[in-house]
């Protein structure tokens, strides 16, 4: 007889909370490679997070699930409101100076930096970004456990 029993254990479940869990709306957003980028959950499905980039100085911008799908908000030249909530969050964790000046946009005085960004839309991958985004989850908010983390029960578990 096979023992299974460490599939249970290793298994995690995942189980709708009983009350939608309220989530940051960007969870992660970092000045890195190049790029502004982070993590903006789904305004509608607490399962589901877009990776949102925008390259400095050229300002291509990308906007994709976790998965690679791409976002359907996205226009050829303009923001979807995950990417707009991206750039909403790093002004307000950098400072409007710093992102202006790491993404070389030319931003004055009350100018919105959304309305700066004039780039195209590009395929960036996500997945680099949200790894990073799962271990800074892990090294900075999550205490030690061996259990399973309910903080990371609305990630998609399989690929839908
Ligand atoms: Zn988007």
């Amino acid at each position: 007889m096979v023992d299974r029993s460490w599939e249970r254990r290793s298994a995690v479940r995942v189980v709708p909370p009983a009350r939608a869990r309220k989530l940051a709306k960007v969870p992660f957003v970092e000045l890195a490679d190049g790029r502004l980028q982070g993590v903006v959950s789904s305004g509608s499905d607490v399962a589901r997070v877009y990776v949102s980039s925008v390259a400095a100085a050229t300002h291509a911008f990308s906007c994709s699930t976790n998965n690679n799908r791409p976002c359907g908000g996205l226009g050829a030249g303009y923001l979807c409101k995950h990417l707009q909530a991206l750039v909403k969050e790093a002004v307000l964790q950098y400072g409007l100076e710093r992102v202006a000046r790491y993404l070389k946009a030319d931003v004055g005085e009350g100018d919105d930096l959304v309305d700066r960004l004039d780039g195209v839309k590009e395929q960036a991958p996500a997945a680099a970004v949200f790894s990073r985004f799962l271990r800074h989850l892990g090294y900075l908010e999550l205490p030690v456990t061996a259990g399973p983390v309910p903080e990371a029960h609305w990630f998609p578990a399989g690929a839908s």
